[in-house]
């Protein structure tokens, strides 16, 4: 396999090469925001909602990303360019940086910044074609009053104990309930029931982020003509509705056929997630930032 690089605080470096300090904030206090996101054929899809989302989170625990959005995306195009990827799984962190073993971010002089881009791991094609089976964890989902879903920030551990459970139930996933009992997201994703031919999803402040895969398949779904409401809801629902499904950069759309032991539907992925995974397959190569057809414009 060829070099793989690694844009490392300004620098293109070799996997080898890319290590981050024992100081780094990130490492020590999970002090520090990111995003995953996809490129497909050379294009990166949606990166402007990416960035938004990386910025606006950034923003919000005070981390000033020492470049403008436009030079991040030169970054990004740079680093795929590099590595001579269409088709990747992109990680862009951004950390408080380097500083002392006190939980001071004053103490941090400035934040890393790296990006790492690999081939893609692509889910088995029977998983979109057979559906998954997921579970309800115990781990309830961080308030949203605690620490806001929109911030998506380094500390997973959260999520990491609702993937145990899913492991330990033998679940390709497993399910998160807000601290009222109302379901909130997945571990890394976000969820969707048909009922009736209508699409519910549930609202950002309850304690789901709210995710660039989820709001691509709301405006995909009105185009097609179907209903989406944002809204509360209980296992309950998921267990008796038409059809359920996952949606996220790393899984796309992904119907979930046993829920809890209770099989969704007739147990194989339903019309409405099938159309919907169409319809979202068919935009991820044209709607997007293109790698390849531009010129590099680096400072
Ligand atoms: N929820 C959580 C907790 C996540 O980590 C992710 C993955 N980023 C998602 C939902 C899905 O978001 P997106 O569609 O932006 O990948």
């Amino acid at each position: 396999m060829s070099e793989q690089w690694i844009f490392l605080d300004g620098k293109l470096v070799t996997k080898e090469d890319a290590v981050v300090s024992v100081y780094d904030h990130g490492f020590l206090y999970g002090d520090g925001v990111f995003e995953g996101i996809r490129s497909y054929n050379g294009n990166i899809f949606r990166l402007n909602e990416h960035l938004t989302r990386l910025y606006e989170s950034a923003k919000s625990v005070m981390i000033d990303i020492p470049y403008t959005k436009e030079e991040m995306t030169q970054v990004l195009i740079e680093t795929l360019r590099k590595n001579n990827l269409k088709d990747a799984y992109i990680r862009l962190v951004v950390s408080r940086g380097v500083g002392d073993l006190g939980l001071d971010p004053a103490n941090c002089r400035k934040p890393s910044v790296i990006v790492i881009a690999e081939p893609l791991r692509i889910f088995p094609k029977e998983m979109y074609e057979s559906g998954i089976e997921i579970v309800t964890a115990s781990t309830r989902r961080n308030r949203s009053d605690v620490l806001s879903p929109m911030v998506k920030s380094l500390n997973y551990l959260n999520n990491i104990l609702v993937k145990i459970e899913a492991n330990l139930a033998g679940a390709h996933e497993a399910l998160m309930l807000n601290d009222q009992g109302y379901v909130a997201e997945g571990s890394a994703d976000n969820i969707f029931l048909v009922k009736d031919q209508k699409l519910y999803t549930p609202p950002g402040h309850i304690g789901a982020l709210v995710g660039v895969t989820r709001n691509v398949i709301i405006e995909v779904a009105r185009e097609k003509g179907y209903e989406v409401l944002e809204s509360v809801f209980t296992l309950h629902d998921v267990y008796t509705a038409d059809e359920v499904f996952l949606t996220g950069t790393a899984a796309e759309v992904i119907a979930a056929v046993k829920i809890d032991g209770r099989v969704v539907g007739d147990g194989k992925p339903g019309p409405v997630t099938n159309d919907l995974l169409e319809s979202f397959r068919k935009i991820t190569t044209t709607d997007g930032v293109k790698v390849y057809d531009e010129a590099l414009h680096v400072s």
